[in-house]
């Protein structure tokens, strides 16, 4: 049986980069066990002073607009640069089926297989809330293992985008050149949330209607700049098989970085982030209790056919549990 790693184990294990170590602190952190959640608390905040120093960008786009394709050739341009990259999932899996969007099978494996790289397949069935808790977290540790850019990848289905948006620096949103209109298929609110579309598999045949698509993307995007930060967001070109595009993509995250850091939106942004992940883990671990608590559930068993049936008011069943759940604290 493996020996069961203390936290001086766990410390020492991430801040000299152990990647075997890492992934299973990541597993601690994700662990829905009280014990496991104590010392997993424990670990992030006595590793906060070795964490924020990353970069940290999200990717989102449809299934099959090549996002894995891209996170490997651009991850292994990263390495090339000198840079330690770490890869990470949030997958909105459905609670019905227990099926997983970005798929089981093994992805990015050249990227895995490298020793500056990490890569953390999302877990699955589990609901985004708690997710999106976690991969924050994971984030930190992976920054505390030396990792100098994160890339948080999502599936563009839903609500986990405004969830990495809220984790991130930079979101980068993967698009397809489609037939027809342009624009089609793609949610304003996920534009709106970008700071940069990169329009994939511009290669081959696909070159010149991914040209015409940039330029609908620009102008639509000129209607969509963000004064608070003062950054209009960029159109670009890429393809992961060729290449094209990687290096350019790089550069507008790191121009983005430097214009952010020097009008402090890149510090005043994580502030925000901070609170709002607070305000987050304050609702979560509420739900959590109030969700676990054995005379709450007893009373939601007995009255849940009332509720069904339109007899019982759902405003007033669940005020009356909040109040016996706050009146035996
Ligand atoms: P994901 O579902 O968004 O992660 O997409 P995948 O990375 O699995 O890619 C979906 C399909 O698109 C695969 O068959 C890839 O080979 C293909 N693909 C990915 N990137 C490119 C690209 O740059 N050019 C072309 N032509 N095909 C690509």
């Amino acid at each position: 049986m493996k020996k069961r790693l203390e936290l001086i184990d766990f410390q020492k294990g991430i801040i000299s980069g152990n990647r075997a170590i890492l992934s299973q602190a990541i597993t601690l952190v994700e662990s829905t066990l009280d014990s496991d959640q104590e010392l997993a608390s424990q670990l992030v905040q006595s590793l906060i002073t070795h964490s924020g120093k990353s970069i940290r960008i999200g990717i989102t786009g449809v299934p099959g607009v090549g996002k894995s394709t891209f996170i490997e050739a651009f991850g292994k341009m990263l390495l090339d640069l000198g840079k330690k990259v770490a890869v990470l999932a949030i997958d909105p899996s459905s609670q019905l089926t227990k099926g997983s969007i970005l798929g089981d099978k093994t992805r990015m494996e050249n990227l895995a297989a490298d020793k500056r790289a990490f890569i953390r397949p999302s877990p699955s069935g589990t609901t985004l809330g708690g997710v999106s808790g976690k991969t924050r977290e994971a984030m930190l540790l992976c920054e505390a293992a030396g990792f100098d850019v994160i890339l948080v990848e999502t599936v563009g289905v839903g609500q986990s985008e405004t969830a990495v948006k809220n984790m991130v620096d930079f979101f980068l949103l993967l698009m397809l050149a489609g037939a027809g209109d342009e624009l089609q298929g793609i949610k304003k609110g996920i534009m709106e949330m970008a700071d940069a579309l990169l329009i994939h598999k511009a290669d081959g045949e696909n070159i010149e209607p991914a040209k015409k698509a940039k330029v609908n993307y620009q102008n639509a995007l000129h209607l969509l700049p963000n004064a608070e930060k003062n950054w209009n967001p960029k159109v670009l070109l890429a393809s992961s098989t060729t290449g094209l595009g990687l290096e350019k993509a790089w550069e507008l995250i790191s121009q983005y970085k430097d214009a952010m850091t020097e009008n402090g939106f890149w510090e005043t942004n994580r502030a925000t982030q901070r609170i709002n992940w607070l305000d987050y883990q304050v609702q979560f671990l509420l739900g959590q209790a109030f969700n676990r608590d054995p005379v709450i559930l007893k009373i939601l068993e007995a009255e849940k056919p009332k509720v069904r049936s339109g007899a019982l008011n759902p405003g007033t069943l669940a005020k009356s549990l909040i109040q016996i759940f706050l009146s035996k604290k």
